[in-house]
């Protein structure tokens, strides 16, 4: 029988270790850079489409500290606890440019990890943010077809993945600290208005401030982007404690249920897809362009026309896009 036939037989069946196996062996296929390897990671992914969509899909974001991974961990716990499975996946694109990881190595997290009901990925690495981003996104259906019914996607609080993330979510929620100078970052970079909830982690370390902090980022919401008219829900807990967790899931629950029945959701979901279905093509075409034989031998020449000024960059982007016809 073909290989990848059983592979997707145990992706598909029962929980329990030969689909833990079949779960991370489908997503290292499916982050190859081989040819052949991404075929297969194809075949896979469509056969496992009609089983998937079933799942919330939850983003989580904040700076490096604010708590994400304990927090996630206890949630994680607290979710499994209630006979949920959870998937935590992340979107990391720091790991390609310097090597190293914003979102720190496998042993995060260590006491959902070890637990069978849940399953844990890293970061793929990546050149591009389109590129990590991608792999995440289709790790994230493998793990839907796999029985999970939370996903978390992960990412920090530093560049575009923030936006990545909350466009492959069903609801993005953002950690902040209890202090004032952070919601104004959150503010200015935009990030503030991606945010369905907000939660103010490390309440525990000083109530007052993190009341305060609930307040102003309340206030501010409601005149920030699409949320303005109903303004994005702002919490406070502490993960470290666990505090505040059910207070949490009744509050993503709830936003769940709404988005669910007033058909936002399945709009969010087909706007999603079709954004991704564009932007993949946007950056194979890239890829494509830069790869042609009559493209690549006259780059160099009309780039240098541009530099000096002989041809207007306009007229140069034209002229190469018709040496691909
Ligand atoms: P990440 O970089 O966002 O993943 O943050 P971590 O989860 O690694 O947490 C950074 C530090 O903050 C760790 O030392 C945690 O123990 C601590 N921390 C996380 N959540 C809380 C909290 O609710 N209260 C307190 N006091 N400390 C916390």
């Amino acid at each position: 029988p073909d290989p990848d036939q059983a592979l997707l037989a145990s992706l598909l069946g029962p929980a329990g270790p030969m689909q833990r196996r079949a779960l991370a062996k489908t997503i290292t296929l499916l982050e190859s850079t081989r040819a052949d390897h991404r075929l297969r990671a194809d075949e896979l992914l469509n056969a496992v489409l009609p089983h998937t969509g079933r799942a919330l899909r939850l983003g989580i974001s904040g700076v490096p500290g604010v708590g994400k991974s304990t927090f996630i961990e206890a949630l994680g716990l607290h979710l499994i606890g209630r006979g949920h499975r959870v998937a935590v996946l992340a979107v990391d694109p720091s790991s390609s440019v310097s090597g190293g990881s914003i979102l720190g190595d496998k042993t995060r997290m260590e006491r959902l990890s070890s637990d069978e009901r849940a399953f844990i990925r890293p970061s793929p690495a990546g050149r591009t943010l389109g590129g990590v981003a991608e792999k995440t996104r289709e790790a994230m259906l493998v793990c839907e077809a796999a029985g999970h019914d939370v996903v978390i996607v992960e990412t920090v609080g530093v560049g575009q993945s923030e936006t990545a993330v909350a466009n492959m979510t069903d609801m993005f929620v953002l950690l902040q600290l209890p202090n004032a100078g952070d919601d104004l970052q959150a503010i200015k970079k935009g990030v503030m208005e991606l945010a369905d909830l907000v939660v103010i982690n490390k309440a525990d370390l000083d109530p007052d401030a993190a009341t305060r902090a609930r307040a102003q980022i309340t206030s501010a919401l409601r005149f920030l982007g699409p949320h303005a008219a109903a303004p994005a829900q702002v919490l406070q807990l502490s993960a470290l404690k666990g505090s505040g967790l059910d207070e949490f899931w009744a509050a993503v629950s709830g936003f769940n249920e709404r988005q669910r029945t007033s058909g936002r959701l399945a709009a969010r979901r087909r706007a999603q897809d079709e954004a991704w279905m564009w932007d993949r093509i946007e950056a194979g075409l890239r890829q494509r362009f830069k790869q042609h034989p009559a493209v690549r031998d006259a780059l160099p020449a009309i780039t240098d026309d541009v530099l000096s000024g002989r041809l207007a960059a306009s007229v140069a982007a034209r002229r190469l896009l018709d040496l691909m016809d």
